[in-house]
């Protein structure tokens, strides 16, 4: 039997690393190399039906060892992809054994520095085995450490026939880093009534609410001249656009003046010429109603701006990106109650919380597969200082199995 940290180690020495630009389906077609394994493996542990499809989605099904009759069909999720942000090639995993609680140096880049100051949750970790990158990438834990605690539950679930539970299925998903990890699934095929993505921070946590998310693009036209003779009739949509971002609220509504259960609206593109200007935001908020609010603030602002320039239009788009789980999740009680269980069973005290995103759950859930996000261990994620603990790992996959249980048994 190979052990999560054995898996964790070889996930992530693949390049996986996704492309927000890229057209094709993944994203990045190295992608498939992680997933080919993870499908090769799994027929290895006897998941007869383990296969990879077309979009490069991994599905599998580990047979129920109950005979017991309605016993919802759950899943496990993570995505192979890892953030585009930083690079994920050529991954020098190190594992410091029994750590005592001093800095951690990573060889390649010494600026590098994991320090219990300046990394929330690490003083928790005195003494336990701790997985990092080596300072020139990120480390990938960001979802490897959920595939590799899913593959290492199913691991042990074949080799436990003993253990009682029902049909579970398991997916690995492409593109999550780059929205798009849930556009290709088919949750006719996949069969599974409720799901738990592993893509979650410290142990013991239960993410059961995200963002509800919209981009809004404003595209401005201005009125173009020759700049010699603009005098009196240019309108540069350079500018429009420049004062638009100008009269957003300086100490509110930001990504930089907001925490906890604050929304916000972020600019993340802008470009142009005089003649036309393309700008483009996300918009955050727990509820609707303040996703609202937001757009209509950010409507009012670039219709301001523009009683400065009679020339000029804008248009305003706007495309709903994903909503707040805990609309559906509130209507399951037994997802989440499970959960809580099973980690409780295992010795953890569950704590829930919001995330400040998006999973790849909060899409599934609106699809019709309700399912929350419950922790891999995961930390520091999209940087240089990512990385996990082996005993956080090995919790997990005591968690994944539990829950298998726990639901055998209050069906
Ligand atoms: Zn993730």
């Amino acid at each position: 039997m190979s052990s999560v940290l054995d898996r964790f180690l070889r996930y992530v020495r693949i390049d996986t690393q996704s492309d927000p630009h890229s057209e094709s389906f993944p994203s990045t077609s190295k992608q498939r190399d992680l997933s080919n394994l993870l499908v090769t493996e799994l027929q290895e542990l006897g998941i007869r039906d383990a296969h990879l499809d077309e979009h490069g989605y991994v599905y599998a099904t580990i047979p129920a060892t109950s005979e017991k009759a309605g016993i919802p069909v759950i899943c496990f999720c993570s995505h192979v992809d890892t953030s585009p942000d930083v690079s994920g090639a050529n991954v020098k995993p190190i594992v410091h054994r029994n750590w005592d609680g001093a800095d951690i140096v990573l060889p390649d880049d010494p600026s590098q520095v994991l320090r219990i100051s300046e990394l929330h949750d690490l003083d928790q970790q005195i003494g336990n085995d701790i997985v990092t990158a080596s300072g020139s990438t990120l480390l990938g834990a960001d979802n490897k450490a959920g595939v590799a605690e899913i593959m290492a539950a199913a691991d042990y679930l074949m080799s436990h026939k003993d253990i009682r539970h029902g049909v579970i299925k398991i997916l690995f998903t492409p593109d999550e880093e780059v929205g798009r990890g849930t556009e290709k699934v088919d949750l006719l095929k996949l069969g599974a009534e409720y799901g738990y993505t592993v893509d979650g921070e410290a142990v013991g946590t239960l993410e059961d609410e995200t963002f509800s998310a919209d981009g809004l693009r404003i595209t401005i036209y201005g009125v173009s001249t020759h700049p010699g003779y603009g005098k009196g009739k240019l309108e540069n949509a350079l500018k429009i656009g420049a004062d638009i971002l100008a009269s957003l609220p300086k100490t509110a509504l930001s990504p930089e003046t907001t925490e906890e259960k604050e929304g916000f609206i972020h600019p993340v593109f802008m470009e142009g010429i005089q003649e036309k200007a393309t700008l483009d935001f996300i918009i955050r908020d727990f509820t609707e109603v303040g996703l609202k609010e937001k757009e209509e603030l950010l409507k009012n602002i670039t219709e301001t701006v523009l009683k400065q320039y009679p020339g000029s239009t804008a248009e305003i788009k706007l495309t709903e990106q994903y909503r707040n789980m805990k609309k559906i999740l509130d209507q399951h009680p037994q997802v989440i109650g499970n959960a809580l269980e099973a980690m409780e069973r295992v010795g953890l005290n569950p704590v829930q919380r919001s995330i400040r995103g998006g999973t790849d759950g909060s899409r599934l859930s609106f699809m019709g597969l309700p399912c929350p996000n419950i922790f891999a261990g995961e930390h520091a994620f999209h940087s240089r200082l990512e990385w996990v603990s082996v005993q956080d790992m090995e919790k997990a996959v005591e968690v994944i199995v539990s829950l298998c249980q726990v639901w055998e048994e209050k069906a």
